[in-house]
């Protein structure tokens, strides 16, 4: 009898030990997976959706882009780093600014604060806030801006083309340059916000003058570093749709706007535009 008690005493020993354990290994994120790319850049990938960034120096750290915010991007970040935090929108997408939810304020350039605002107003960002019940404030960043994390330094350039207010962050210690949907292997041109891809064509050459400060891209929805090689690559796809090369054999794509055209350089880069 002493033996059953004994079996049974431990058999809830066990399972009060295991129930401890599963509470403590619950977090409140679920989709965000956080990998360390380099000394001083995490990349944090949210399910595959989106991607957005933290680089830490040795007094701030900077998050570039907040996703779809499914999660608790600052306790996301809190896992990476105590410093304080500032953090920066490449542009304004839903699917980059979505966490912004969880700070107080986030850069973002002027041009995209249209954007971004229409954005807030979708249900997925309201049901966000609804239980976070608390605002967000903007705040201005354009070219020439810098941010001094302590032993890095962060730039902002204009990158206008996939949206008005696109922004390219360069991280000039660690030679990356962050750029949002502006500069990626998938670039949609087809918004009514987007450019003429001659403007963004104009727009990519003028960007050349930094091309000797980086040797790596890290773009919105990038699973690792690219090669700044990219930025030639991505330039050569918009020059070919605007010059119509092999336009025949594009493909039709269908978004949540409608149908247009996807345009795949032989680099391996897309640009989806209006015909
Ligand atoms: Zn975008
Ligand atoms: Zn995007």
């Amino acid at each position: 009898m002493n033996n059953i008690k004994i079996i049974i005493g431990l058999f809830l020993l066990c399972v009060i030990l295991i129930l401890l354990f599963v509470l403590s290994r619950r977090r409140d994120y679920t989709s965000v997976e956080v990998s360390k790319l380099s000394d001083n850049i995490w990349l944090m990938n949210d399910n595959d959706d989106a991607t957005g960034y933290i680089v830490v120096g040795k007094d701030k750290a900077a998050v570039i882009d907040t996703m779809y915010g499914r999660d608790n991007i600052y306790k996301v970040v809190r896992t990476v780093t105590a410093l304080p935090v500032i953090v920066i929108n490449t542009h304004g997408h839903i699917d980059h600014i979505y966490g912004n939810a969880y700070f107080d304020e986030v850069y973002i350039h002027p041009d995209d604060i249209n954007i971004a605002g229409i954005a807030y107003g979708y249900p997925q960002y309201m049901e966000i806030k609804r239980n976070l019940k608390k605002d967000v404030a903007f705040k201005i960043t354009k070219e020439g801006d810098r941010f001094d994390l302590g032993g890095i330094t962060l730039e902002i350039y204009d990158l206008p083309g996939h949206t008005p207010g696109g922004i390219c962050i360069l991280d000039r210690e660690d030679r990356v340059l962050f750029t949002g949907d502006s500069i990626n292997r998938h670039c949609w041109m087809q918004l009514n916000e987007c450019s003429s891809l001659e403007d963004f064509y104009i727009a990519l050459q003028r960007l050349n003058f930094i091309r000797n400060d980086y040797d790596y891209i890290l773009h919105g929805h990038a699973k690792g570093f690219e090669d700044a090689s990219l930025y030639e690559k991505h330039m050569a796809a918009v020059k070919e749709v605007i010059d119509k090369v092999n336009a025949d054999t594009d493909q039709d794509y269908t978004y949540f706007g409608g149908i247009c055209k996807i345009h795949y350089s032989s680099d391996d880069v897309a640009v989806v535009y209006n015909p």
